[in-house]
């Protein structure tokens, strides 16, 4: 995949507080196109499969139980300088330290339940793509 594309949820949280289209919406307007776009429901499995990087982390038990809570809603996006214009879209994690006008300030609910995910690489922005949506 090139750089100009990056991969994101809409978490569990979000989805189940109807901000599906409130977070679609800051995307597009925030330049990027949606490429590819699906609402699923993850098994624990999958959840943990995608989440595998942080499975030596204390939150990775709970992260997973939390992403298989609900549906979420995977995206391929595409714009020039993807990966790091969509970590500044979303904010940081903690919604608490995120700044204004992001993703995470106005949607996340705490440091687990931050509405979305983004990226943080263009090699993982592939390999996450793929996860969802194949080569
Ligand atoms: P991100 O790249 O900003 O999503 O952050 P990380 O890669 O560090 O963490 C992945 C995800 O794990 C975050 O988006 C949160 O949903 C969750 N997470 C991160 N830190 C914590 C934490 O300290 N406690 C809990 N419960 N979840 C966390």
């Amino acid at each position: 995949m090139a750089t100009n594309r990056t991969f994101t949820m809409i978490k569990p949280d979000a989805v189940a507080d109807h901000h599906i289209g409130g977070i679609l919406s800051m995307i597009e307007q925030g330049g990027f196109r949606i490429v590819e776009l699906q609402k699923v429901a993850l098994s624990a499995e999958r959840a943990g499969e995608f989440y595998a990087v942080h499975r030596e982390r204390p939150f990775y038990h709970d992260l997973v139980r939390y992403m298989s809570s609900g549906s979420i809603v995977a995206a391929v996006l595409e714009k020039d300088n993807a990966v790091a214009d969509f970590r500044t879209l979303i904010g940081a994690t903690n919604p608490a330290n995120a700044a204004d006008g992001t993703i995470r300030k106005k949607y996340a609910k705490s440091i687990e339940a931050n509405a979305v995910h983004g990226s943080d690489s263009d090699e993982n922005a592939q390999i996450e793509a793929e996860f969802f949506f194949g080569k």
